[in-house]
């Protein structure tokens, strides 16, 4: 197992075998990131090396892994050659294996065609974490979440629409899905627009996992610029919790599973939506009333 430079993973993945598959974003532009900032130039590995990586993990936990989680940030662009090498080679051994996932981009998704994301189900992976981090349009063009086609206007939802697409294609194939939204991104001008757009697209979405993040200002992103120019401001804590309780509030997912268990938050919160809407509902009117203290600022991370 080798890996290059800073490695993430949702929180879920803490025990899952890593396979650094690919190294960087293929996007590397969302405004508040710079996870890959260290990565310049994306690149997908040499097959070769990631099985070998296989390989020296099955000789070092072998039957102990049961879940394997792909890097790097949007590892669901691999080719299908590499993906269909992999999965077999994964298979073959782990023979515990019973979970297999990575980040994915709406464009990743809709960049598959229906056959492929079939046979990657059949191969064996079956989770996808994706991030629109907000469903307000306005929002998601202003932090770059994603390509947009020429001739985009202004009154075209073409960001929330692809997620939904995506979102559809993934799940009619067989995948479970994973949706990351994060608070704070449409700082305070867009903050209620933001809230319940990301509601909407949640519910549009329909995820059988659900987590909200609380979004860190990461010196010398472009968002840390437009914040020292006075172009954009966080919202203050209180109204960061107001934009969750907006989502957990307004969303109407079938079955998800909700957590807000990433460093990042003020507050950790989980359970399903939506037999415990109520219940993280008064919770969060709890912590904005100031009856639970919240995290403190020290001991958040990104
Ligand atoms: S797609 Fe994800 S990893 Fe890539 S730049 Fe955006 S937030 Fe960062």
């Amino acid at each position: 197992m080798r890996y290059e430079g800073r490695l993430y993973r949702p929180p879920s993945e803490a025990q899952s075998y890593i396979l650094q598959a690919t190294v960087g974003c293929s996007w590397n532009r969302c405004t508040y990131c710079d996870m890959y900032s260290d990565k310049h130039r994306f690149r997908i590995r040499e097959l070769v090396e990631s099985l070998e990586d296989i390989g020296m993990a099955g000789a070092q936990f072998g039957p102990r892994v049961e879940k394997m989680f792909v890097a790097d940030g949007d590892a669901l662009i691999l080719p299908m050659d590499h993906w269909e090498a992999i999965l077999d080679r994964a298979s073959d051994t782990f023979t515990n294996l019973r979970q297999v996932s990575c980040y994915a981009t709406a464009t990743n998704i809709l960049e598959k065609t229906d056959a492929e994301l079939l046979r990657l189900v059949e191969l064996g992976m079956n989770l996808l974490y994706i991030g629109p981090e907000s469903g307000d349009e306005e929002t998601m063009r202003r932090i770059a979440k994603g390509p947009r086609p020429d001739g985009y206007s202004r009154s075209d939802d073409y960001l929330f629409d692809t997620h939904v697409e995506a979102a559809q294609r993934a799940k009619a194939a067989g995948f479970r899905i994973s949706t990351i939204f994060l608070l704070g991104a449409g700082g305070v001008e867009r903050s209620e627009a933001h809230a319940e757009s990301s509601a909407r697209l949640i519910t549009a979405m329909d995820p059988d996992y659900l987590s909200a993040l609380t979004l860190t200002v990461v010196p010398n992103t472009p968002i840390a610029r437009m914040e020292a120019n006075g172009k954009w401001t966080l919202p203050s804590v209180m109204d960061l919790l107001g934009e969750l309780r907006t989502l957990v509030d307004q969303s109407r997912p079938t079955n998800a599973l909700f957590r807000t268990n990433h460093a990042s938050n003020y507050l950790p919160l989980g359970g399903q939506l939506p037999t415990d809407r109520q219940r993280i509902v008064e919770t969060l009117d709890l912590a904005l009333s100031g009856a639970i203290p919240l995290r403190p600022e020290w001991s958040r991370g990104l």
